[in-house]
């Protein structure tokens, strides 16, 4: 089976399908694992909603999409967050809040446990750090455990010693699964935040068990002229040319 993980869509649709259609490309998914945020920053939180309720997927929910539903407050968003957040709670149809009520906070699937945030805090915690990563692997069961919410595409190796250490994941870089128990981000496809403004996504393949990070070049500007159009905050418009 081949599994499309994908995290941080931020209701940029553009770079949504283009994911969709790179996905297809390289000989589909048998399912998408969705590590949530959805919507918040970007010009089309409802067709992106839509778009992947058309797709066989696992969904977990995250931060802004709780927001933008009334289910978690704002006070920890920047004020260009907040702006987006109260746009896109009036583009939610019922059924896409439905949508979002539903989703879980967790959910355990074959060796890994998905999460937004971390396994501690599914909803707010940033896995940026290695003293962050060593702590949550106390708070996951399973082997492997996948996390979004900072939008940079990283690996946490937990070694036999109880050291931990972190790559990025790179495009270039077959990650093999093995004995080791790891945290990984696959990046975000609709605000990448590592210098690279490309979509960011990855596919696991469980009879190889490896899983391959991808990147994928997207309409920015169509993006971004949506987002003026609506007048969402010029900072979270300029920050898609830069990937930041
Ligand atoms: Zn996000």
């Amino acid at each position: 089976m081949r599994y499309a993980i994908i995290a941080d869509i931020h209701a940029n649709l553009a770079a949504f399908m283009a994911v969709l259609v790179d996905i297809e490309r390289r000989g589909e998914a048998d399912e998408v694992w969705c590590l949530g945020d959805i919507v918040g920053y970007g010009p089309d939180p409802h067709q992106c909603i839509e778009l992947l309720r058309q797709t066989n997927h696992i969904c977990v929910a995250g931060n802004h999409d709780l927001a933008a539903i009334g289910e978690v407050d704002t006070y920890e968003f920047n004020p260009d967050a907040v702006a987006a957040i109260r746009w896109t709670a009036k583009q939610l149809t019922t059924q896409d809040i439905a949508y979002i009520k539903n989703l879980p906070q967790v959910i355990e699937k074959d060796e890994f446990t998905l999460v937004h945030g971390s396994p501690r805090q599914p909803i707010w915690e940033y896995i940026l750090s290695i003293s962050a990563a060593k702590e949550n692997f106390a708070y996951f069961k399973s082997k492997f455990c996948l996390v979004s919410h900072s939008h940079v595409p990283l690996i946490f190796k937990y070694g036999k010693t109880g050291s931990c250490s972190f790559n990025q994941f790179s495009p270039n870089k077959e990650l093999s699964l093995g004995v080791e128990r790891l945290i990984i981000n696959p990046g975000a496809v609709g605000q990448p935040r590592d210098g690279d403004p490309r979509a960011s996504y990855a596919i696991y393949d469980n009879e190889t068990r490896k899983i391959n990070l991808y990147r994928v070049p997207y309409d920015i500007a169509a993006t971004q002229a949506k987002m003026v159009e609506q007048r969402l905050p010029l900072r979270l418009v300029a920050r898609l040319s830069h990937g930041v």
